[in-house]
């Protein structure tokens, strides 16, 4: 037997927790899921068991429309994860969907520097190895 001297690095593939799961499982179809608390008719991000205004636990799963306004854009010219090396330049955006609440993730395609805040953007999606998606971003259309 033998074993390989250099270790593989491989991409951080998010943890799928038990609050999460609808919003993974959805990302097997590339559909955007929200959860909704059907007590005060508002979304929250990240997924968790109660609302984080009402602290009520009716929560249900709605589909997003996808799309929304860049709020926030940075650019990582030398990323630190070897398995990123390769993608450098990109911008990291946190973007606030037209349902309210604000997904962090990378812009894919166009020049990481013409990101810019207010820009209307559109989510597409990475393929992860187990069959899920990783939520990312495009240039849409206002
Ligand atoms: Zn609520």
């Amino acid at each position: 037997m033998t074993e390989d001297a250099t270790p593989t690095v491989k991409r951080f593939e998010p943890p799928i927790g038990t609050a999460s799961a609808p919003f993974w499982e959805a990302t097997r179809d590339k559909r955007l899921l929200l959860p909704w608390c059907t007590a005060c008719e508002r979304p929250l991000w990240y997924p968790r068991e109660v609302c984080p205004r009402c602290l009520d636990s009716a929560i249900e799963w709605r589909e997003a429309s996808g799309r929304g306004r860049v709020y926030a854009v940075t650019v990582d010219y030398k990323p630190q994860n070897p398995a990123l090396a390769a993608l450098g330049p990109y911008a990291v955006v946190l973007v606030e969907l037209d349902e309210g609440v604000r997904l962090l993730g990378n812009m894919v395609g166009g020049d990481p520097e013409e990101v810019a805040v207010g820009m209307a953007v559109a989510v597409t999606w990475e393929p992860l190895s187990d069959g899920h998606h990783l939520v990312q971003f495009e240039r849409a259309e206002p």
